[in-house]
């Protein structure tokens, strides 16, 4: 049985299948004397499953910042609290940033439970490489900002996980088209643990006509995964080009060609040649 103090336990909840709520997260849940939700009346329907009768409070993106003074106090006094989110894992893009950063500062105990997580659960089976990752959460929704996003992953090495809305998938895929190239391999999550659960996979020009030949496949939530860019043998990867770029401003071409190659572990003389080629 966990003891359970005056601390701030983050718990996370089914992304989809109520089987996949831990059997601490159902303990801690019973006993706090508070459990802050999202949307109580959402997360209503998951505490009446488990006959979880505990006092919840609201606390959401719009009211979070101000519930921490309060609910720092309600620490202060001794009593518990638990906060959830809609689904998953709080604070991965969902509320709890500021409330955790707060109960910290006060000098009380944050304590994370594992447990389900769309992108993690999404990203054990993509069949991309998961030595290395990187979370992007949700684009931008104003287009200009969304191409600039996009335009500074080109070069990332690493698998990239995006959180996407059924709404704008068809056009964040053509977007990716236009920043990453139609060969770019991409993988979609769609309804991740619940009936209609698919995962596929393509290079994203394909992917593309998948999405559009059925309005199915565009529905639902959904995980984006893109691989990571990869440089052809003989290619010099961008952001190595933009070092050289930058360098060059503050330095001779030989000098800046010598420290971008002991930096990004490539050849000098390749950079050099590569400078001149440029007109650097
Ligand atoms: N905190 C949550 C987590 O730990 O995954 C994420 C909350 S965020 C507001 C909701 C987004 O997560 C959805 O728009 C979708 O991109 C993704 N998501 C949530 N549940 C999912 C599921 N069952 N299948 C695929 N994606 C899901």
């Amino acid at each position: 049985m966990e003891s359970i103090s005056a601390k701030l336990y983050i718990v996370p909840t089914p992304i989809g299948n109520l089987g996949d709520i831990t059997l601490r997260a159902l303990e801690v849940l019973k006993q706090v004397d508070i459990i802050c939700a999202e949307d109580t009346r959402h997360s209503g329907k998951l505490l009446s499953h488990y006959e979880i009768k505990n006092k919840t409070m609201s606390v959401h993106d719009h009211n979070e910042r101000a519930r921490v003074d309060t609910l720092v106090a309600k620490l202060a006094n001794g009593e518990s609290i638990a906060l959830i989110s809609d689904a998953g894992t709080p604070l991965i893009s969902d509320p709890g940033y500021h409330l955790v950063n707060g109960v910290r500062a006060a000098g009380f105990d944050v304590v994370p439970l594992p447990g389900p997580c769309a992108a993690i659960t999404a990203l054990s089976a993509a069949g991309l490489p998961t030595d290395r990752f990187c979370f992007e959460g949700f684009l931008a929704s104003k287009s200009a900002a969304r191409t600039t996003q996009l335009m500074r992953l080109q070069a990332e090495p690493r698998t990239m996980v995006f959180y996407e809305s059924p709404r704008r998938i068809c056009y964040t895929i053509e977007e990716m088209i236009a920043v990453f190239g139609g060969d770019r391999h991409i993988v979609i999550a769609r309804e991740v643990t619940k009936t209609f659960e698919t995962i596929h996979g393509d290079n994203a020009s394909d992917l593309l006509v998948w999405l559009k030949s059925d309005d199915n496949n565009q529905r639902g939530e959904m995980v984006v995964m893109v691989a990571g860019y990869k440089a052809q043998d003989d290619e010099i990867a961008p952001e190595v080009i933009e070092a050289l770029r930058l360098l060059v401003t503050e330095l001779p071409l030989k000098k800046a060609a010598g420290l971008v190659a002991k930096l990004y572990d490539q050849k000098k003389n390749s950079l050099y040649k590569l400078g001149l080629e440029l007109g650097l």
